[in-house]
Parts: C-alpha cells; sequence; structure tokens
C-alpha cells in the first residue's frame, strides 16, 4: 500500500462497494472525483510588516444530500489529494449518519506553531474572505480538524458575519460555547465511537465491564476514549500511546493518571510504574478491544494476522489498508470502520446548525441522547448490510452511504 495515497485509497474503496451496488458506470464515475474544488492565495501581513502568501483549499466532494460539511487543516504537508480523500470520508460518514448534508474539507499549507496569535487571525480571516462566496450556511460549512481550534472558527464566523452583514453562527461549527457552539462537541467523536463500541461488543456477547482495551493516540479521540469507557463500562484500559511511544500494564492504566502525565510532559510514554511499549507492539496486544485513535495506514498487510483484539475501533480516518481489511475480516476481527466509529463529531456539528439556525442551545442531556440514537442506528444499518451482502462492515458502511447519495442524485435527476 506504501505507493497508495489517501485519494487512491477512497477511490479504492469506492470501486469496491460500486461492485457490490452493480453501480452504473457513468455514476460510479461520477461518484470518484469531486464535483467541486476551489485553489486559492491568501496573502496575509506578519508581523514583521512583509506579506507572506498561503496557499489556500476547499474540496466540496458531493452535496446531492444537502450543503456540504468538513473540517478545515492547517498543516504544513496539506495536499489536495488528502483532502479529496477526506471530503469523501466526509460524504460517505454524513450519508451514513442520516444527515441532509454532503461532504468537503479544506486547508491551508502552513505551519500553525511558527505562527503569532496575530498572524494566524490575520490568516483565518484570509481565508474566509477568499472563499467566503463559496461557503455559508446553505452552501458548504467549515469546522475544525487538524491544528485548528474553536478559536480559529470563531474567527472565521466573525469574518464571515461581516462581510454578509449579520450575526450568521450557523456558518461554520466547533466554535466556543460563547458563540454558539454546541454543548458535547468536544469529546463528541469519542463518544460516538464509545456508542457503536457498546453495540458491537452486545453482537459479540463481550462484556464490557471485563474487557481490555489498548488505544493508540492520546489527543482529542484518544485520551476522551480512555475517560469515557471508564465512564460509561468501566473498562479495563491496559495500554495507551501517543508520538514519542507506548505504555502498557495488565492491572490497567488510570484515566487521571495518564491526563497529569500527559500535560506535564506532553507523553503517555512517561506514565510511571508501566513497561513501555511500541506503537507496533501496542497494535498487537493480547486485548478485547483496539481503538485507533491515531494516524492512517498504521494496520496494513504486514500486521493484520498478529491483531488479536476482537473489536477494532477506528476513531482515526483510515487506519487499515484495504488488503489489511481483507485479513482481519478472515480473521473474524470486527472492525466499526471510520465512517462509522468517529462519525460522532460531525453528528454534534450538525447539532451546532440546527442550534444555531433556531437559536436554541440544547443542554448536555440532549446531545448525548440524540448522539446515540444516530450512532446505534448507523452502526444497526451498518451490520445489517454486512449479514446481508456477507461483506465486511466497512464495505456494508459504504454500500449503505453510497447507496443513499446515488438515491439524491437520481431523485435530482443528476444522473
Ligand atoms: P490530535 O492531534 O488531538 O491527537 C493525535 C494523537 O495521535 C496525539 O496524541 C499524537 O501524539 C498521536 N500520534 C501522532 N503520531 C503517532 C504515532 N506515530 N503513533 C501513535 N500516536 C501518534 O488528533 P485527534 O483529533 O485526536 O484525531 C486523531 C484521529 O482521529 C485523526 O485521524 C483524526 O482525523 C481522527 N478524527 C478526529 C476527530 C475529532 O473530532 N477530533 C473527528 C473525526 C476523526
Amino acid at each position: 500500500m506504501a505507493e497508495l495515497n489517501c485519494f487512491d485509497i477512497a477511490q479504492k474503496q469506492l470501486d469496491d462497494c460500486a461492485k457490490i451496488l452493480n453501480l452504473d458506470a457513468g455514476v460510479h464515475e461520477f461518484l470518484r472525483h469531486p464535483m467541486r474544488e476551489f485553489h486559492f492565495s491568501i496573502p496575509v501581513r506578519m508581523d514583521n510588516g512583509s506579506i507572506k502568501i498561503f496557499k489556500g483549499f476547499r474540496v466540496q466532494y458531493n452535496d446531492a444530500l444537502g450543503p456540504c460539511k468538513g473540517g478545515i487543516r492547517f498543516h504544513p504537508a496539506e495536499t489536495i489529494d488528502t483532502l479529496r480523500a477526506l471530503a469523501a470520508w466526509m460524504t460517505w460518514k454524513t450519508s451514513l449518519l442520516g444527515l441532509p448534508l454532503g461532504g468537503g474539507k479544506g486547508g491551508v499549507v502552513c505551519d500553525p506553531k511558527e505562527l503569532s496569535v496575530g498572524e494566524l487571525e490575520r490568516l483565518c480571516r484570509g481565508y474566509v474572505d477568499a472563499i467566503w462566496q463559496n461557503i455559508g450556511p446553505a452552501k458548504d460549512i467549515p469546522a475544525p480538524d487538524v491544528y485548528t481550534t474553536p478559536q480559529m472558527m470563531a474567527w472565521m464566523m466573525d469574518e464571515y458575519s461581516k462581510l454578509t452583514g449579520y450575526n450568521n453562527f450557523g456558518c461554520i461549527t466547533g466554535k466556543p460555547l460563547c458563540v454558539g457552539g454546541s454543548c458535547g462537541r468536544n469529546d463528541a467523536t469519542a463518544r460516538g465511537g464509545m456508542y457503536t463500541l457498546r453495540e458491537a461488543a452486545k453482537e459479540l456477547n463481550i462484556d464490557l465491564k471485563k474487557a481490555t482495551i489498548a488505544i493508540q493516540g492520546y489527543g482529542n479521540a484518544g485520551s476522551n476514549a480512555h475517560r469515557l469507557v471508564r465512564e460509561l463500562f468501566g473498562s479495563k484500559v491496559v495500554a495507551l500511546s501517543d508520538s514519542k511511544g507506548g505504555a502498557f500494564n495488565d492491572s490497567g492504566i488510570d484515566f487521571d493518571t495518564a491526563a497529569k502525565v500527559k500535560a506535564k510532559t506532553a507523553s503517555v510514554a512517561d506514565i510511571p510504574d508501566v513497561k513501555k511499549i511500541s506503537n507496533e507492539e501496542l497494535l498487537e496486544l493480547d486485548v478485547d478491544i483496539l481503538i485507533a485513535a491515531a494516524l492512517e495506514n498504521v494496520i496494513t498487510k504486514e500486521n493484520a494476522g498478529d491483531i488479536k483484539a476482537k473489536i477494532v475501533v477506528e476513531l482515526a480516518n483510515g487506519p487499515t489498508t484495504p488488503e489489511a481489511d481483507a485479513i482481519l475480516y478472515e480473521n473474524n476481527v470486527h472492525v466499526i470502520p471510520d465512517i462509522l466509529a468517529n462519525a460522532g463529531g460531525v453528528t454534534v456539528s450538525y447539532f451546532e446548525m440546527v442550534q444555531n439556525s433556531m437559536l436554541y442551545c440544547w443542554p448536555f442531556d440532549e446531545v448525548y441522547r440524540k448522539l446515540d440514537e444516530r450512532m446505534t442506528a448507523a452502526y444497526h444499518g451498518v451490520l445489517a448490510a454486512s449479514e446481508h451482502y456477507g461483506i465486511n462492515m466497512r464495505q456494508a458502511a459504504y454500500t449503505v452511504a453510497v447507496a443513499r447519495v446515488v438515491e439524491a442524485m437520481k431523485t435530482r435527476g443528476w444522473v
């Protein structure tokens, strides 16, 4: 898989699905590419008085089901192909969850760690200045993603509101609570994943109270998953990792200890009284549940045969390659695929848009209940498709999601 980039993988996943659904060749070709993409230059006045030009992108992959939705990434190695893949995955994700939204993704090639707060604010406002006529609540609603934050969303919302002439909170999600954010957005990705894990454990007769869990990645998704498996199920997390390495303790690793160490040394590898392990070793541990919450392409044809977990929860986008998928399926490993497992984030983002349009604010328990209903229904829809076609959970998720987009395109008379 090393030679394949993310967009090649996204297209291959769609190609597999097109065969299962026996898609018309023209419809299949239409879905293999974004409907629209924007490439633009953003001039920013730097603190030293010079002007620096940043490259910006926005991909609107498919909006048959509704306005596009997807994050904006600020990353020095950003590429248009990564954004195309992520926009495709957003299209399938929103469809799978039954949201009236399409899929999009944006990015800026930059290293936000090298920018001052003022430069970052001007870059955020510049991004909106360049694209504002093509985004907005009825067209395309961005959100935070890699290296972009709720504060940046607030600046972008403010710029859009100034350009359109009124407070337009619903033009962007993932905002701070005081300017139209939603309760429950911060841990929505992990929480949604935990609801699907609960359903999968019921199917496989795994008692989550007695289950052992390993978590790769300890950022927003991974650390919230650690807290939530304790809160919701009382499971034992025996291994954690981040980019600096991993920690293992078969008696369990306490969330509060891990959170304190991570805050102090920036790595869970420094937790005391644990065996230090590598990220590769973590994936192959003899645990009941593996939560992949770091990077893409970590479960490959080389290590898939050594995965011992009974359930893999993909909170990360694209952690498993297509070849590894086939091996895991053959070995009866139940994979909760990324477009299902990590869809809680976009689902609560959708709730944020709805609340903004109603000028209303739902309490935490209402957000959690609505999220649970959608994640549980989506999980069982995918499981049913997997059993119906005799295919793995990822292929099943694709069939449900792609079929809905195709139905909308046909009904609208596009194809
Ligand atoms: P984050 O930046 O908060 O955390 C990423 C974590 O991964 C960090 O702890 C980092 O140390 C770790 N990491 C980096 N390289 C690693 C490596 N080689 N091995 C092990 N760990 C490594 O990011 P996040 O928001 O938690 O996102 C994690 C994944 O979840 C990404 O794939 C992201 O696209 C996906 N995701 C996140 C959200 C969300 O709402 N946060 C939503 C959907 C999908």
